[in-house]
């Protein structure tokens, strides 16, 4: 391997992933290990990750130009230190992450939360190229966002633009995890989608399911959405029913930010259309004109590797 690479690290509650991409976003070298149940430990494997792919770049004679992170928790941009994590213990409160990797490597590094990295990967090298404006939904166990204009993450005044999944969307609904009630995410996101399956099985237990063998303990939103796209119809009408409250969300944002399309990723991009479909059809129902008619709605092109591609993207348009 030859040439000119960014490397990308990252950090989710259960994966750390690592690799080098270069400048059309093709990944080599991909690494994943389980996240260590302590920040510290968890530091100590990404450096370690980082110079395993130092090691064979020089020995290849590849140039590594920098590194960017994503992180899977709150993170304040202009300072690049990660303010706390929600997944482990052992992360200190304002950590500065980003500048104790860098010095580790030798290498110029960049910092973000991992909703915007994935969204900034989609938009290089997935669903949004060639589109200025992007809004980015991030749909798994909670809802993540981001804003994208011309490549560049728009982070706002707390670094908190584009934080969606925290809208309310019906007042007095559901609590959500931040402690309000009736926000996206406590109605939409994979947890919410498992928790729907539960409660309509206990609601009416003769209700026609493949579920109904399923522990309800066992019942995640990643299991419903496998079996919607299987066809089962009560998995169906609860993927229908989140992408009637994403598409309410989205249809909202678009009258702040306007953007040429809203891609929508995470876990739930595996849905694909079972998801899309009403999600379109409810959007065009919600939106105003004109952005009814012609904002563009994708499913996200990048997968699972959104996260390391969208960390080395980060690197790429910002170093
Ligand atoms: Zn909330």
């Amino acid at each position: 391997m030859k040439g000119k690479f960014y490397m990308g690290l990252d950090v989710g509650g259960s994966k750390i992933s690592a690799a080098l991409v270069d400048t059309k976003g093709q990944m080599s070298l991909l690494r994943r290990q389980s996240t260590p149940p302590d920040g510290k430990l968890a530091q100590e494997l990404l450096i370690e990750m980082g110079q395993g792919l130092q090691e064979h770049a020089d020995a290849g004679g590849a140039t590594i130009v920098g590194v960017g992170m994503g992180f899977g928790g709150p993170v304040d941009y202009p300072s690049q230190r990660v303010r706390r994590s929600h997944h482990t213990e052992g992360w200190d409160i304002n950590l500065p992450l980003a500048q104790t990797v860098g010095e580790q490597l030798g290498l110029p590094t960049r910092i973000d939360n991992d909703a915007n990295t994935a969204a900034l990967g989609e938009a290089l090298f997935g669903a949004g190229k060639g589109k200025e404006r992007i809004l980015y939904i991030n749909v798994g166990t909670g809802i993540g966002g981001a804003l994208v204009r011309n490549q560049q993450i728009y982070h706002g005044a707390h670094s908190n633009a584009g934080e969606i999944g925290h809208c309310i969307v019906q007042k007095d609904g559901p609590e959500c995890a931040c402690g309000h009630r009736g926000c996206l995410e406590a109605l939409a996101s994979g947890t919410a989608m498992g928790q729907a399956a539960v409660r309509a099985l206990e609601e009416n237990p003769d209700i026609e399911t493949s579920l109904k063998n399923v522990p309800r303990e066992e019942i995640t939103g990643e299991l419903v959405g496998d079996m919607a796209v299987e066809g089962d119809e009560l998995c169906r009408r609860i993927v229908a029913e989140a992408a009637d409250w994403l598409a309410l969300a989205a249809a909202n944002a678009c009258n702040l930010w306007d953007p040429d399309a809203v891609i929508i990723g995470g876990g739930v991009s595996s849905t694909g259309e079972t998801l899309m479909e009403p999600l379109r059809e409810s959007f065009r129902r919600y939106a105003t004109s004109p952005q009814n008619e012609e904002t563009d709605l994708y499913i996200a092109r990048l997968g699972y590797d959104a996260g390391v591609i969208g960390a080395a993207a980060l690197a790429l348009t910002t170093l």
